[in-house]
């Protein structure tokens, strides 16, 4: 999953454009954020995500957009990146997040099968005491917890609550 970022600024910088430029310059974001193409959109991919609802063509809001200096014309793509770049990540950050949270997931399921070799000295500790911690819903059945059923608290403090198997 990734997500497009809007700055505080984007509603007053905007207000210069028009509303078929607006959405249209927030679907072309979302567009490159979507399939990592680092703000360089195909100029052929436009007429794919353009679904404004206004009489106004394409190519007037493409002008529009820049001639007020939020795009550029880079050849075979509309470079969209001219205001606020460091808003979006980069295709690489992506990547990286994504091996991160693959590598997490990876050491929760083997942690849950008492398999500690990839764990994280802290954190594999805080499992087991979380998991020996007595049940106080259900006092019966305290003391045999199996780890399995410890939320793991990972490296960035979120705390994956099930271990789906998923694209990684
Ligand atoms: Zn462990």
């Amino acid at each position: 999953m990734n997500w497009t970022k809007f700055g505080d600024e984007y509603p007053v910088e905007a207000r210069e454009l028009t509303d078929p430029e607006w959405r249209t310059h927030g679907e072309a974001l979302m567009w490159s954020n979507g399939r990592k193409l680092d703000l360089h959109v195909p100029k052929r991919d436009v007429r794919r995500f353009a679904e404004y609802d206004s009489p106004v063509g394409i190519d007037v809001v493409i002008k529009g957009l820049l001639d007020k200096g939020w795009w550029r014309d880079d050849g075979d793509t509309w470079f969209v990146g001219l205001r606020h770049p460091e808003w979006q990540r980069t295709s690489e950050e992506i990547r990286i997040d994504r091996d991160k949270a693959a590598a997490r997931m990876r050491r929760v399921r083997r942690h849950s099968k008492g398999d500690h070799s990839l764990c994280l000295a802290a954190d594999c500790v805080r499992g087991h005491v979380r998991a020996n911690v007595p049940n106080e819903r259900s006092p019966e059945r305290s003391g045999e917890r199996a780890p399995e059923r410890a939320p793991e608290p990972s490296a960035n403090g979120m705390r994956p609550l099930v271990a789906l198997p998923g694209k990684t």
